[in-house]
C-alpha cells in the first residue's frame, strides 16, 4: 500500500492552512489537504534547482531504468492506485483500473524514449559556403519544469508530464488539481522507491491561481506544462512571457457517422455510449456532438438510446457501475442549466436530463442549435447531442463550427470521403473509423484553436521539455 500521509505531513509542517478534500460521489470529506504557502512553492523551486544537478549526472540509461522501475511498481500495486483515483475523483473503478494500466504504459514509453532522444546530423554544405563543417543537433535538459494538472485523470495526466520531464533529465514540480491531489503524492513515493534523486519530483498542493502564479513568475522555472480548461490556459499563456509552455485544453469533440456504415450502426452506437458517458463525460475528448447521416439517423438513435439507458448509476467502487456523481455541485448545476436552456431553445430530450443523486442521468438531445451552450461550449458532463446531416460536407461544416480543435472522429467506408475529412477537419487528431474519444499515450496529442498550444505524447512532450542545441564543427 502506498500511503500519502508522510508526504502530506511534511507539507503540513509549513503550510498556511488546510482545505477539505471531498469525495465527489458521496460529497463527504475524505481528509484535510495542506494549503501550501507561496514560500513553500518558492522553496520547492530551490530544491528542484538543486536536484537538477543530480539529474544531470545521470545517464539516459539510468533515467530510463528509474522510469521503468516506477512503471513496474505501479503495475504491482494496480488496485491500490485505482482505489485512490476512485476515492478522490469519483471515477468508477473499471475506468480507474484502466487509468492505472495507461499510467504503467506511459511510464514504459517514457523509459523507452529517454534512451532515444536523439538529434540529427545537418548537411551545412547544402547552403552556399557551408562546406567544411560537420553539424548536428543534441537535446539537453532545461532544468525545473512546473506542471499544473486537472482533476479528471489524476494519475495518468500527471505522469504525462513527469515521465517526459524526468526522461529528458529535468526536475519537475506538480501543482495537482485541488480536488484530486492524492494520486500525484502516491507517485512521489513510487519514484523515490524507484531511485529518483531527492526533490527531482515534488508535489505542492493548494490553490491553483495563487500557487500557479508563483510557478509561472519564477525565473528558475524554465517551462510550464499545463493541462486544464481553456480559460485558465489562456490566462497562463498571457502570464508566461518567454517561458516555454505547453497547454492541453478542452474540446467539444465531434463524431460523424456516414450512411456507408449502415451495417455497423449497433456496434458504433455501443462504442459511442462509452465515448460519451465514460467517467460521466468528464473527459477532454468525450464524444459530445454526433452528426449522423439522415438516412441512418433513426436506426442509430434507436441503438444509441437503448445502450445509453442500460447504463447503471451507483457506487464507483462497484465494478458494475458506469456512472457516478459528477465532480462537484457547481458542475452538476451548470450542466443541468445548460440542458434546460437547450430544451427551452427548441432541442428535444431523447433521454436523461435529470439530476440523479450527485450525478446526472446520461442525456441525449436532438435538433440542437449550433448556438446552444451544449453544442458550442465544452459540457464536461454526461450529455451528447445527435443532429442529422445530409452529407459528409454538411457534417464537416458543423464539426468545424467550434472554438475548439482537439480530436474528431468519423465512421465511414467511403474512402475519398475519409481522406477529405482527415484533411479538412480543423483539429489536432483525426480518428477515422474510431471515436474522437481515443488517445494512446505515445501518439502526438495537441489541440488547435482554443484546445491548446504545443504537444504531448511522450516523445513529443520530451522535445518540448528540452533545448535543441545546434553544433557545427569547422574542420576546414
Ligand atoms: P481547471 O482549468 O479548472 O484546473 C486545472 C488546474 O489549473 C488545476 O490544478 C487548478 O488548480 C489550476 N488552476 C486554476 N486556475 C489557475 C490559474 N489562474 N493559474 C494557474 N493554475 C490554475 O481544469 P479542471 O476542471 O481541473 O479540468 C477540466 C478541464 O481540463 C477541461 O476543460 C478539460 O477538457 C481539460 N483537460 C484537457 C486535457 C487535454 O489533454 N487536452 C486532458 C484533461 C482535461
Amino acid at each position: 500500500m502506498y500511503k500519502t500521509e508522510s508526504y502530506l505531513n511534511k507539507l503540513r509542517e509549513s503550510s498556511m492552512n488546510t482545505y477539505p478534500l471531498i469525495n465527489p460521489h458521496t460529497r463527504e470529506k475524505i481528509m484535510d489537504i495542506p494549503e501550501c504557502s507561496n514560500d513553500q512553492m518558492v522553496a520547492a523551486i530551490a530544491n528542484s534547482k538543486r536536484a537538477f544537478h543530480k539529474m544531470k549526472a545521470l545517464s539516459s540509461e539510468e533515467r530510463s531504468l528509474i522510469l521503468d522501475k516506477a512503471s513496474d511498481i505501479i503495475a504491482q500495486n494496480k488496485d491500490d492506485f485505482a482505489k485512490t483515483i476512485t476515492l478522490e475523483s469519483g471515477k468508477p473503478i473499471r475506468f480507474s483500473l484502466g487509468e492505472v494500466d495507461r499510467t504503467v504504459q506511459t511510464l514504459k514509453f517514457a523509459s523507452l524514449e529517454a534512451r532515444k532522444l536523439e538529434g540529427e546530423s545537418i548537411r551545412l554544405d547544402a547552403a552556399t559556403n557551408g562546406e567544411g563543417r560537420d553539424a548536428y543537433t543534441i537535446y539537453q535538459p532545461i532544468g525545473v519544469v512546473g506542471a499544473i494538472t486537472p482533476f479528471n485523470f489524476p494519475l495518468n495526466l500527471v505522469t504525462h508530464k513527469v515521465g517526459p520531464a524526468l526522461g529528458v533529465g529535468n526536475t519537475i514540480i506538480v501543482k495537482p488539481a485541488e480536488k484530486t491531489p492524492l494520486s500525484a503524492i502516491k507517485l512521489a513515493e513510487v519514484l523515490t522507491e524507484a531511485g529518483l534523486p531527492k526533490d527531482a519530483y515534488q508535489v505542492i498542493t493548494g490553490d491553483g491561481p495563487r500557487l500557479g502564479k508563483v510557478l509561472i513568475d519564477h525565473s528558475d522555472v524554465q517551462k510550464i506544462s499545463f493541462t486544464g480548461s481553456p480559460q485558465v490556459g489562456k490566462m497562463i499563456k498571457s502570464q508566461a512571457g518567454l517561458k516555454k509552455i505547453t497547454l492541453e485544453l478542452g474540446n467539444n469533440s465531434a463524431l460523424y457517422i456516414d450512411k456507408s456504415v449502415s451495417h455497423k450502426l449497433k456496434e458504433i452506437a455501443e462504442k459511442a455510449v462509452v465515448g460519451a458517458f465514460s467517467y460521466n463525460g468528464q473527459v477532454c475528448i468525450s464524444t459530445q456532438r454526433i452528426y449522423v447521416h439522415e438516412e441512418v439517423r433513426k436506426e442509430f438513435l434507436h441503438y444509441f438510446k437503448e445502450a445509453t439507458e442500460s447504463l447503471t448509476y451507483g457506487d464507483p467502487n462497484d465494478p458494475a457501475t458506469d456512472l457516478s456523481g459528477v465532480i462537484d455541485e457547481k458542475s452538476q448545476n451548470r450542466i443541468l442549466a445548460w440542458i434546460e436552456e437547450a430544451v427551452a431553445e427548441g432541442s428535444e430530450l431523447v433521454t436523461g436530463g435529470k439530476k440523479f443523486e450527485n450525478g446526472i442521468s446520461p442525456t441525449i438531445l436532438v435538433k440542437v442549435s449550433p448556438e446552444a451552450k451544449i453544442s458550442c461550449n465544452e459540457v464536461f458532463g454526461p450529455v451528447v447531442l445527435v443532429n442529422s446531416v445530409t452529407s459528409a460536407e454538411d457534417a464537416l461544416k458543423e464539426m468545424n463550427n467550434s472554438p475548439y480543435g482537439l480530436n474528431a472522429g468519423a465512421f465511414t467506408y467511403d474512402l475519398p470521403q475519409a481522406f477529405k475529412l482527415a484533411h479538412e477537419l480543423e483539429v489536432g487528431q483525426v480518428l477515422i473509423n474510431d471515436l474522437p474519444t481515443l488517445r494512446f499515450d505515445h501518439m502526438p496529442y495537441g489541440g488547435l484553436k482554443s484546445s491548446g498550444y504545443g504537444y504531448e505524447g511522450i516523445k513529443y512532450a520530451m522535445r518540448e521539455m528540452a533545448h535543441m542545441k545546434f553544433i557545427s564543427m569547422n574542420y576546414s
